[in-house]
C-alpha cells in the first residue's frame, strides 16, 4: 500500500534546502491545493542564509558561476535573471561569480513570492530542534524551549555540522580572545589590527574568505595558513569551457584504482594537448553520484583516504577575482601557506597563542605565536562529538543509522532516512550534506536544488 500524503510537513533547517523544499510546498499549495501545512524552523531565525550566504563581506562571492546557480531546477536562468531584474546595468552576467550575500537576497526573495501565493501555509519558528521522536502515526519534533511540533513528514535540512576542534589544542585555548570560530559574523575581525600576527588553521574555501576578510580590514602581515597537505582550492577559468565528458563508456562500477588511472590518463592527454584540465573534471560532476554509487565501500573509503583533498580543491573551485586577490597578498609575502601538523596549541603568551607544528615531512617541530586564530577547518564529522546534536539524537532514538562511512546518516532513494534495523522511512528525510554519505556531492546548489524539487514532488503527491 502506498503510504498516504503528509499533511503537517516540518521543514528543520532554513538554510538554502529548506528554504526552497518549503518554497516548492507552498507554491503546491497554491497551484495544485496539495493539503499540506508546513512549519519551518530554523535555529537562527534566518531564511536562506546558513553556513554558505549568510556573509555580509561582499568579497565572499559564489564559487559557482550564476549561470548555474538557479534554485530551481526546471528555470535554470532563474538567478540570472533575477540578479538582472534587481540591479539592472550592474549585475553580475551569467558567467560571472556574484557576491554571496546577494544569493541570499535572492533566495529570500524567491521564498516571499512563495508565501505570497498562499498566506497562511507556512509557520516560521526560530529554534533547534535537539530531537525526534515517534508519535501515534507520525513524528514529534522536540525544540531545545521544550516546545513540540507534531508532523506527519520531517525534513532534515541542517546542513554541515559546525567546524571541527582542532586536534592538539590545549582545552580552554578556544575560549581566549582572539580566537575566531565564525569568520564569516558580521564582526569577525573588527578586533584585528594591521600587523597582529594571525594563524588560520585550513587552507580550504574558509581560508580564502577569511585572508579576503583580513584585507578588507586592512590587515598587513604576517599570517600563517596551515593544513596537513597545503592545499589550496584551485582557480576558475577566466572564461568558461564546456564539460568533457570521459571517452568511452561511463566507468560506474570500476575499481577505484582502475578509475583514477583512468581520469589521470585523460588529464595527461588534456596536458599533451595543452588543453585545460578543468572541462574533464566538470565532465566528471554528472556522473560523479553514480561513480560513488557504483564503487564498493572499500573502494569509497579509499576515495575518501587518497583523493578526498584533491578531488576538493580541484572540484571546489574558487572566483578568478578571489584567486587573484589571494594570490597578490601572497606574493607580498603577507600569507604563508604550509603543509604541517599541530603538534600543540595553546594560550602560551598573556595575549596571543602558541603553535607548535611539523611541517609536513619534516622531523623538527617549529613554533610560531600568533595574536589571532581563525579556525577555517571545516566542518566536522557530522556524528563526532557534539557537532550535530540533532542527528545523533536521531542516531541514538534507532530513527537513523551512521552511514558507514561516517559521512553523515544513511539514506535510501529521494533521502529517506533509515533507521537503526534498516528499512528506509516514508516519514523523515534528510537532504544537503547529512545525505552525503548517499551521494557524496550533496553540498552545491546545482545537486541540492534536484534533491530538493523532488522531495517535494513526493510529498505533495500524486501518488
Ligand atoms: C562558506 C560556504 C560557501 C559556499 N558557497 C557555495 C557556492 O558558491 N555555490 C554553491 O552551490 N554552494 C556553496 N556552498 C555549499 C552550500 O553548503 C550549499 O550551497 C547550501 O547552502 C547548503 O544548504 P543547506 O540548506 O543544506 O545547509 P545550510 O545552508 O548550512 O543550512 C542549514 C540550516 O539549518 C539550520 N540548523 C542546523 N541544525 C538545526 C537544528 N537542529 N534545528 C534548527 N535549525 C538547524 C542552520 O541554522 C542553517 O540555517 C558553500 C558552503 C559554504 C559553507
Amino acid at each position: 500500500m502506498k503510504p498516504a500524503l503528509p499533511r503537517r510537513v516540518v521543514v528543520v533547517g532554513a538554510g538554502f534546502a529548506g528554504t526552497m523544499l518549503s518554497a516548492h510546498l507552498v507554491r503546491a499549495v497554491a497551484e495544485r491545493a496539495a493539503g499540506v501545512s508546513v512549519t519551518l524552523l530554523d535555529a537562527s531565525g534566518g531564511i536562506g542564509l546558513g553556513e554558505a550566504y549568510r556573509t555580509v563581506n561582499p568579497s565572499h562571492l559564489l564559487n559557482v558561476r550564476a549561470r548555474a546557480m538557479s534554485a530551481f531546477p526546471e528555470a535554470p536562468d532563474d538567478f540570472v535573471q533575477w540578479l538582472a531584474d534587481r540591479l539592472g546595468a550592474d549585475a553580475p552576467g551569467p558567467d560571472d561569480f556574484a557576491p554571496r550575500m546577494l544569493y541570499a537576497r535572492y533566495l529570500r526573495d524567491r521564498f516571499d513570492a512563495a508565501m505570497a501565493l498562499a498566506p497562511g501555509a507556512l509557520t516560521r519558528r526560530t529554534g533547534a530542534a535537539v530531537d525526534i521522536v515517534p508519535s501515534a502515526g507520525g513524528l514529534r519534533v522536540w525544540q531545545a524551549d521544550g516546545h513540540v511540533l507534531d508532523a506527519d513528514a520531517v525534513a532534515l535540512c541542517v546542513g554541515n555540522a559546525a567546524a571541527a576542534p582542532v586536534t592538539g589544542t590545549v582545552a580552554a585555548t578556544a575560549d581566549q580572545p582572539g580566537w575566531i570560530v565564525d569568520p564569516w559574523a558580521p564582526d569577525a575581525f573588527a578586533q584585528v589590527a594591521p600587523t597582529d600576527p594571525v594563524l588560520v588553521l585550513g587552507t580550504g574555501l574558509s581560508m580564502v574568505d577569511a585572508i579576503l576578510s583580513l584585507d578588507d580590514v586592512g590587515h598587513r602581515d604576517p599570517i600563517l595558513a596551515l593544513s596537513r597537505r597545503g592545499l589550496v582550492p584551485t582557480r576558475h577559468a577566466d572564461r568558461p569551457e564546456p564539460p568533457l565528458p570521459l571517452a568511452g563508456p561511463a566507468p560506474i562500477g570500476w575499481s577505484a584504482s582502475r578509475l583514477v588511472r583512468h581520469v589521470r590518463a585523460a588529464l595527461r592527454d588534456a596536458q599533451a594537448r595543452g588543453a585545460d584540465w578543468r572541462p574533464i573534471v566538470d565532465g566528471l560532476r554528472p556522473i560523479t553520484q553514480d561513480l560513488w554509487q557504483g564503487a564498493s565501500l572499500g573502494d569509497r573509503a579509499r576515495l575518501l583516504r587518497h583523493l578526498r583533498p584533491i578531488w576538493d580543491v580541484h572540484r571546489h573551485r574558487i572566483a578568478p577575482a578571489a584567486a587573484d586577490r589571494l594570490d597578490a597578498i601572497r606574493a607580498q609575502g603577507r600569507l604563508r601557506i604550509a603543509a604541517g601538523r599541530v603538534v600543540s596549541l595553546g594560550p602560551g603568551t598573556p595575549d596571543g597563542f602558541t603553535l607548535v607544528w611539523r611541517p609536513r615531512g619534516a622531523d623538527r617541530p617549529q613554533a610560531w605565536t600568533s595574536r589571532i586564530v581563525v579556525n577555517c577547518t571545516g566542518p566536522a564529522s557530522a556524528l563526532e562529538g557534539g557537532a550535530h546534536p540533532l542527528l545523533q539524537a536521531i542516531v541514538r532514538q534507532g530513527l537513523a543509522r551512521p552511514d558507514p562511512l561516517g559521512l553523515g546518516i544513511e539514506t535510501g532513494d529521494g533521502g529517506a532516512v533509515i533507521d537503526a534495523s534498516g528499512r528506509p522511512s516514508d516519514r523523515l528525510f534528510a537532504l544537503g550534506p547529512p545525505d552525503r554519505g548517499r551521494a557524496w556531492e550533496t553540498t552545491a546548489v546545482p545537486d541540492i536544488r534536484r534533491q530538493v524539487a523532488e522531495l517535494a514532488a513526493w510529498i505533495t503527491g500524486p501518488r
